[in-house]
């Protein structure tokens, strides 16, 4: 990551076309940053304890925050809210974001989930340059910080087993009861925790817990468990270790290792906070930590209306089959999105829009759309799809002749210029943009009617073939030679309604996946089993005609498919030539209305 002034930061933000908007974290930064908070803090160049920095230069950076996702899993909707605060605080205060991947459970985690997670930070738009970290990088820190521990008293080996423990935690109204095994020697401590590193005993035998209080009030602070015993695999380490940190521990350590100034988590957190001061602040007293130490805050995650955000459930999805992968269209993960077409832009203004606070809220998905939308709207050029075609036939037009519409690429940029849609005897037009008897307020295409032809000609339907079923195969109409578009006189026409169309000979059929929410309700699962609110409309295929124009199409080039939404181009299955596009978003909201 590269320093970036004040000034910088903001032309970033102003390519969202929103300020950053105050936060009350912002105004914590700020506040720090004022009062010098921050300072004073020494870095080596990497992670490390206090020995290794007691000698080192001051930390550039007045300001480090992390994103720190466990590998267990693809990063999902409510994520990006976290990204975009974290990776925004380091942009826009001068500041270094650190990506750190909390590894520290090995039956869980994987390489996959690592590459995947990389590539969706990357994809949002965020840069961690040198700062790319991993927790597990720092197990011998942390082993030898729990040594430090056991050697001053302020650890023990516990021997209960996991029921025991939980029944001698207490409750809420009633405190803890001690573990028998509480008062061990540090000697038989240090024996015992050293034999569970060399992998003397089964999982579950012993764990390393601290000695704070049995009867705090704040259950989090009774006793809690730092280490356990696992024999498995870790993606990185492999059989090197057979014990690991667990997360409250292993959390604040490398955050402190790292010089991060903020640390930022969602509010379930809250309670935590007061071990994560208690294992800094101890560390800090034994010098294996040098001061200002890091600070924990919490913010409201993300609650978003009709997606699952919960792991367990984004999992259960993907493996009953309810969607195609990972990374489908529908998918609420970030590599979904991706795919559905959704761009970083449109994350980033979201994240503006809805801001950080510490209430809990919902946020309407309409208003993620919107974003998209909105983004789009700008960068999308337009350009013709008819989705459920069925032809219309200008018999008065000479067979064998063509002529050039013009349309312009986007309404609000002429410098984008025009493109030549060819008119011919025979086009695609949509299929409900005809009625063969007109409900009331129909102003497009029925016997007697007249219609402009979007970019090009008025012309006055006649009639249609059907098939004996009483199907339309093709509607009839004749046009008015001197109604084109932008032609003199053609304004004498007065008309209401106004149809897209593609010339037939040229245009090209591909398919159109019509994507829409993945649930119908607002809160799925609140009622029943949430698989049960799947939107079973969410995904339809259409096989669809487009104007030449969309044949080359790129990988994860947008348009906006004029009357319809926006489309992408699928980045997996789309390439040019034979292009498949995803529905991102229709251009009204329509679930609100
Ligand atoms: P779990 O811990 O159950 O595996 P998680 O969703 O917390 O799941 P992590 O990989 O630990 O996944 O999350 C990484 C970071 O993203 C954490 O700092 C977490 O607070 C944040 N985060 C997760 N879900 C949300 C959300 N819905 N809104 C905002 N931030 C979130
Ligand atoms: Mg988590």
């Amino acid at each position: 990551m590269s320093t970036r002034s004040p000034r910088a930061a903001q032309a970033t933000t102003a390519a969202v076309n929103e300020p950053a908007a105050a936060n009350f974290l912002r105004a914590i930064v700020e506040d720090d940053l004022r009062n010098g908070r921050t300072a004073g803090r020494k870095w080596s160049g990497r992670p490390g304890p206090a020995a290794a920095q007691a000698d080192a230069p001051a930390d550039p950076w007045p300001l480090r925050t992390r994103f720190p996702p466990e590998p267990n899993g693809y990063l999902h909707l409510g994520h990006s809210k976290s990204i975009c605060l974290n990776f925004g605080l380091a942009r826009d205060y001068g500041g270094a974001c650190h990506l750190r991947f909390d590894d520290t459970n090995p039956t869980k985690e994987e390489q996959a989930y690592v590459d995947s997670i990389i590539d969706a930070v990357h994809w949002l738009g965020f840069e961690w340059g040198e700062h790319l970290y991993f927790a597990s990088d720092y197990f011998q820190t942390l082993y030898d910080f729990a040594e430090a521990f056991i050697t001053h008293g302020l650890a023990y080996v516990d021997s209960q087993s996991a029921e025991q423990m939980r029944a001698n935690r207490g409750t809420l109204t009633e405190p803890g009861r001690a573990s028998p095994y509480r008062d061990r020697t540090a000697d038989e401590n240090l024996a015992l925790f050293r034999r569970m590193a060399a992998g003397e005993y089964p999982d579950g035998a012993h764990v390393l817990r601290l000695k704070i209080d049995m009867a705090a009030a704040n259950i989090v602070l009774r006793d809690p468990a730092i280490y356990r015993i696992r024999h498995a695999q870790h993606h990185r380490t492999g059989s090197r270790w057979c014990i690991y940190p667990l997360y409250d521990y292993a959390h604040c350590v490398s955050d402190a290792l790292e010089n991060i100034t903020h640390s930022i988590c969602t509010l379930e957190f809250e309670n935590n906070r007061a071990l994560y001061d208690w294992i800094v602040q101890k560390l800090a007293r034994l010098n294996l930590l040098v001061r200002p130490l890091p600070h924990q805050y919490e913010f409201a995650r993300l609650n978003l209306t009709y997606v699952v955000l919960s792991k367990r459930r984004l999992i259960q999805l993907v493996d009953e089959g309810h969607v195609d992968g990972w990374d489908d269209p529908r998918m609420p993960t970030l590599a979904g999105a991706r795919r559905r077409g959704y761009t970083p832009e449109g994350f980033r203004l979201f994240a503006e829009r809805i801001g950080v606070s510490k209430a809990d809220s919902w946020i309407d998905y309409a208003v993620l759309e919107e974003c998209m939308r909105g983004h789009m709207n700008e960068t999308a050029p337009r350009r013709i799809a008819v989705l459920d075609p069925v032809k219309l036939v200008i018999d008065n037009y000479p067979e064998g002749a063509e002529e050039a519409c013009e349309a312009p690429n986007h309404p609000q940029r002429p410098e984008w210029g025009k493109r030549a849609l060819p008119f011919s005897r025979e086009l695609w037009i949509e299929r409900e943009d005809f009625a063969e008897s007109p409900p009331k307020g129909y102003f497009r295409l029925y016997p007697g009617n007249r219609v402009r032809l979007r970019y090009g000609f008025v012309v006055e339907c006649t009639g249609c073939d059907k098939d004996a079923a009483g199907a339309v195969l093709a509607v009839h109409c004749k046009y008015f030679s001197d109604s084109k578009s932008g032609t003199p006189g053609a304004d004498a026409y007065k008309v209401k309604g106004n149809i897209h169309w593609i010339g037939a000979r040229h245009a090209y059929q591909a398919p159109v996946r019509l994507y829409d929410r993945l649930f119908k309700v607002p809160h799925p699962g609140s009622e029943r089993d949430f698989i049960a609110d799947l939107n079973p409309g969410a995904k339809r295929v259409v096989i669809a005609q487009l104007e030449p124009a969309l044949r080359a199409a790129e990988p994860e080039a947008r348009f906006q498919f004029e009357r319809h939404g926006y489309f992408v181009a699928d980045r997996i299955d789309s390439r040019p030539g034979a292009p498949v596009f995803n529905r991102a978003v229709s251009l009204r909201d329509s679930w609100n209305r």
